[in-house]
């Protein structure tokens, strides 16, 4: 049986770090092995592998893609070290990807849900808000464990983003996804979204730049996690430029939150409000970038926070396991101790997903 040597350290939570580590077969274990023959050694700084919260598989900027598209952004996933999405939505039913132990874990959230001119086109469900229970539940149970529906987009007449559902359409939904065991996210950038969201008891927020104080505070409760997708934000500005005629005031919105955005992780990080971090690759985004997000999130944040956020903390709160005795040696060696290094992220040593080594 083929057998790794990790001569780590392994970090396995905010307080476990293994001395050193084996891979035999798919598992890890920190008993070395009775093996005769040689082990492979690889030398570094080994995490459980990194998990993207907010990633589209089978989407590109015209909609859904092939099959064979959806595989190679799962492998530029992969290959990055994220070994582990949690699939925002996607146009393409991505479960193929369930049957390939050569592709990262998916958690997918099957098709997203916005109504009709509220989203970009080709992406979502598009649906009358009188409908949003039956569908959230339709998707709920042909996801993975979450549904994900956008809260807020620009409105025309209104010249800026403005909710897509009221309070009392998403309490009706989230209940009906709650009942057939599933969570639900949703896309929100507006101020506005939030409070109705968190009335409604939505499970997890993705970007969040609108959340206020008190918006905080909830959340740090209730542990509702923010994935506050940095890189997306930074096109902020960009959104703003090409509104700017015709919308001012979402102009104006948008300029500020770019402006305010370390700022604000800052703010969630200090109201303790868990943070994972996200990429949001597929529509416009690359695929492959989560140590760049990672990196963007360390700009606001200690590097060791988004370490946990992006490996323990992010498997805790899927149900994923991290990598405890006898778990799927799902893993990412590096030179350095990326807690204190976290550009390292970029440059992997060894890329391990059950037992295998898949990039070098
Ligand atoms: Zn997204």
């Amino acid at each position: 049986m083929r057998v790794l040597h990790l001569t780590g350290p392994v970090l396995v939570d905010d307080h476990t770090v293994m001395d050193q580590a084996w891979v035999v077969g798919d598992k890890i274990t920190y008993g070395r092995p009775r093996h005769s023959g040689e082990a492979t050694v690889i030398e570094g700084t080994v995490v459980p592998g990194l998990v993207d919260m907010h990633c589209h598989v089978g989407l590109d900027s015209g909609g859904a893609t092939d099959v064979d598209l959806a595989l190679k952004q799962a492998t530029v996933d992969r290959d990055a070290g994220t070994l582990l999405i949690r699939d925002a939505g996607s146009p393409l039913d991505t479960s193929f990807i369930h049957d390939r132990p050569d592709m990262p874990r998916l958690i997918r959230s099957a098709r997203f849900i916005a109504r009709p001119k509220r989203y970009l086109r080709h992406y979502a469900r598009e649906i009358e808000p009188r409908d949003l229970p039956d569908v959230a539940e339709d998707e709920a149970r042909k996801g993975d464990g979450w549904v994900k529906l956008i809260a807020d987009w620009i409105e025309r007449d209104a010249g800026d983003l403005t909710p897509l559902w009221t309070t009392q359409q998403l309490a009706d939904a989230f209940a009906r996804v709650h009942a057939v065991g599933a969570r639900a996210t949703a896309h929100t950038f507006s101020h506005e979204a939030i409070g109705p969201l968190l009335d409604a008891g939505i499970d997890c927020i993705e970007h969040g730049t609108g959340m206020d104080e008190d918006h905080m505070r909830v959340a740090a409760d209730r542990g509702i996690p923010v994935v506050p997708t940095l890189l997306q934000v930074d096109n902020f500005e960009g959104f703003a430029a090409l509104g700017e005629g015709k919308y001012p005031a979402y102009a104006e919105r948008m300029r500020r939150m770019h402006q305010r955005r370390y700022e604000h992780v800052r703010d969630l990080y200090e109201s303790g409000v868990q943070l994972l971090v996200g990429t949001d690759a597929g529509g416009t985004l690359g695929h492959g970038l989560l140590p760049q997000e990672a990196a963007e999130m360390a700009k606001a944040i200690p590097a060791s926070a988004v370490i946990a956020s992006a490996t323990w903390k992010a498997r805790e709160f899927l149900g994923v396991p991290t990598l405890s005795e006898g778990e799927s040696a799902d893993l990412v060696v590096y030179p350095e101790d990326p807690r204190v290094a976290i550009d390292v992220l970029k440059t992997p040593t060894a890329v391990v997903l059950r037992g295998d080594v898949v990039a070098r």
